[in-house]
């Protein structure tokens, strides 16, 4: 049952586009944004959808997550190149950091940083093996003193119930000049065209919003946050966990089921270039002038 098809971007009415395993999947009349259309509390759903499940059961999400190390410490440290054009090396909060490895990446560059993460599996591996300050949380629930240089969202904005909270969040906890990293999926992509509603990143309600690039800054400019750089991240991912996202996509069809037994012949733990076409990444600035007190409810 629904409570609203409210836009969570701009609260205009949204009409259902499609349906995508059994929720309904929204098209703001106003600002065209699309979105979920969910009825659930973020307590609850971050609990569901972000359990150990998520990150070892396959799905939508990752096969094996811990196998992933290497790539993400790399990621981590191809990031902080990429701040590193706009500012010099500060402190940083990893959003939905799991057990911490791009987070380390950043350290590796010369960062010092915290991270949070729902999901405590993640969150305690990322402070008993690499020693990091990861808290068990979620960023919409953050609250205190503490101001950072910059925050990265790696993959974290289309999982929010309500994003614009978060950017609040995120808006207040940035230092007048911060920087905010986000990488994200490209709803406007030539793949998410040609995919259409099979487009994999269509997996609610693990997945609850599709942008652009400019759906971003819709989302971000009105908490003084602007945008300074953009482009494609260079991504690898490992055959297992490629596997393994394959597989669901495949077995919502006839031929997709008929070629399951093939992906068995691909051994795992092979690094792939991703060619992420449909994937990108922006820095954003925090205005100097920013107000402060940007409201957090
Ligand atoms: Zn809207």
């Amino acid at each position: 049952m629904l409570t609203t098809l409210a836009c969570p971007i701009c609260n205009a009415e949204g009409a259902p586009a499609f349906e995508k395993f059994g929720h309904p999947i929204c098209d703001c009349a106003d600002c065209g944004h699309r979105y979920a259309a969910l009825n659930t509390k973020p307590e609850g759903h971050v609990s569901t959808v972000y359990s150990n499940n998520y990150f070892n059961g396959g799905g939508a999400g990752y096969s094996d997550y811990l196998a992933e190390e290497r790539l993400l410490r790399d990621r981590g440290k191809w990031y902080a190149k990429i701040l590193a054009r706009h500012a010099a090396p500060g402190s940083i909060l990893d959003v939905g950091a799991a057990a911490g490895f791009v987070l380390q990446g950043f350290i590796d560059s010369g960062w010092t940083g915290n991270g949070i993460e729902p999901n405590e599996t993640m969150a305690s591996v990322a402070r008993s093996r690499l020693g990091l300050e990861v808290w068990t949380g979620m960023i919409e629930n953050l609250a205190g003193e503490l101001r950072f240089d910059a925050v990265s969202m790696i993959q974290v904005l289309p999982h929010f119930v309500d994003p614009k909270h978060a950017m609040s969040v995120v808006a207040h906890i940035l230092k007048p000049g911060g920087l905010l990293l986000i990488e994200t999926w490209n709803r406007k992509s030539l793949t998410a065209k040609l995919m259409g509603e099979n487009w994999h990143e269509y997996s609610p309600p693990s997945v609850l919003h599709w942008f652009d690039p400019e759906s971003v800054n819709r989302l971000a400019n009105p908490f003084g946050l602007s945008e300074i750089a953009r482009g494609r991240p260079a991504k690898k991912i490992l055959t297992s966990h490629a596997k393994s996202l394959l597989k669901h996509t495949m077995a919502g069809s006839v031929v997709g089921r008929a070629g399951l037994p093939l992906l068995g012949l691909i051994p795992d733990g092979w690094a792939l270039p991703y060619p992420a076409e449909d994937l990108f990444y922006m820095v954003l600035r925090k205005d100097a002038q920013a107000a402060p007190g940007l409201v957090l409810s």
